[in-house]
């Protein structure tokens, strides 16, 4: 079996009302997704999406002609790429559908899950007033998640507290609560300073007092001895890791045991091939693997599968936050757009990462 061709194309929906993203000083009036095709000589073809795959084009004859089932060695070159160009991990999930579809069996069942079902924490992305946080805490735990994770970038975190104690209030011990501050990382129009140490310990203290399970990207991400000191200073689980880039910071950190919890996005690093050994890493550590899922409904998707044999951590992310960001938004490209039901998603026994496209939509959307 050989790979003939590996196709990208870009699409693109309005987003109207626009999503507010608490992570992004812009707002966002349209969402942008890259769908990966690979073409075989058997007419099984592999399909992904995530990232962008910016400049893939000149790259692609390193993998034509091989056996799309050498993950091994497409992951290495995937990595040198990522090295010196940009980074193209979803290919790496279109080659696992490939590879379920060639097995005819789910990636979960091909990673050692013995279930495709993934308890799921509703991750919201908009800053709310405290009574309409609070709401939307009651909304999910009325729909059955067991947590949720609200996000802190409202100018002074005071305020972000205010927002958290409104939601605490309003369900009490009934979901598990987590808080991205989101240092780590900026959009690149964005110059504001990541907290340091004393302001991340400061809110870490809050955090304690209203039962908070873990706190996510409190500085930036090299920061790794400020990590260590404040993991070291609080009681509460200190997470990090989605947009780290090179798989050794994860190691590095995993070594060190400079957090409890790491959150690597397979479609953005390392891709299902690499992610899988951070996670045992994090299990022989005794710390929590639990991915992040922010890219599209395809990333989630495949994310949840890698999760479904390597999370052990309670709750997988599913990002959700109606109505500025919906099923229907995040999965565009998809048939079916994957609602929750009862906090959990069963990834089903359709072989390879069980996603079919929306092909008219897609070509009603496409840019590129
Ligand atoms: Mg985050």
């Amino acid at each position: 079996m050989k790979i003939t061709d590996i196709e990208t194309s870009t699409h693109r929906i309005d987003l109207d009302p626009p999503f507010h993203a608490s992570w992004d000083t812009r707002p966002r009036r349209n969402f942008t997704a890259t769908i990966i095709r690979v073409h075989t000589d058997e007419e099984i073809t592999g399909i992904a999406s995530g990232d962008e795959m910016l400049g893939f084009e000149r790259f692609k004859d390193l993998f034509i002609g091989h056996d799309p089932r050498d993950i091994e060695r497409h992951a290495k070159i995937i990595d040198n790429l990522s090295f010196h160009y940009s980074r193209y991990w979803p290919l790496d999930l279109a080659l696992w559908d490939l590879i379920g579809k060639v097995a005819d069996q789910p990636v979960w069942r091909l990673l050692g899950a013995s279930s495709g079902k993934v308890a799921l924490y509703g991750s919201s992305g908009t800053l709310r007033d405290p009574g309409a946080m609070a709401g939307i805490a009651q909304r999910f735990r009325g729909e059955g998640f067991k947590g949720m994770k609200i996000r802190f970038h409202r100018g002074d975190w005071c305020d972000d507290i205010k927002a958290l104690e409104a939601t605490r209030k309003a369900v009490g011990d009934g979901l598990e609560l987590m808080v991205d501050c989101n240092q780590g990382w900026r959009m690149v129009w964005d110059i504001e300073e990541p907290w340091k140490l004393k302001d991340a310990l400061a809110v870490a203290r809050e955090l304690e007092e209203l039962g908070v399970y873990w706190m996510e990207e409190p500085l930036w991400r090299g920061d790794w001895r400020g990590l260590k000191a404040l993991r070291n200073a609080t009681d509460m689980r200190i997470a990090v890791g989605e947009m780290n880039r090179e798989l050794y910071e994860f190691t590095h950190m995993i070594e060190e045991r400079c957090v409890d919890i790491l959150q690597p996005d397979a479609a953005l690093t390392g891709g299902i091939t690499r992610l899988r050994r951070i996670a045992g890493q994090c299990r022989e550590a005794g710390l929590l693997f639990t991915p992040h899922t922010w890219t599209n409904g395809v990333g989630l998707i495949a994310n949840l599968h890698l999760s479904a044999a390597c999370c052990n951590a309670p709750f997988v992310e599913f990002p959700y936050d109606p109505p500025e960001w919906t099923p229907a938004r995040r999965d565009f490209m998809m048939v079916e757009p994957r609602a929750a039901k009862d906090g959990m998603i069963d990834l089903g026994n359709s072989p390879g990462l069980g996603i079919v496209f929306d092909e008219e939509r897609l070509a009603n959307t496409r840019i590129g």
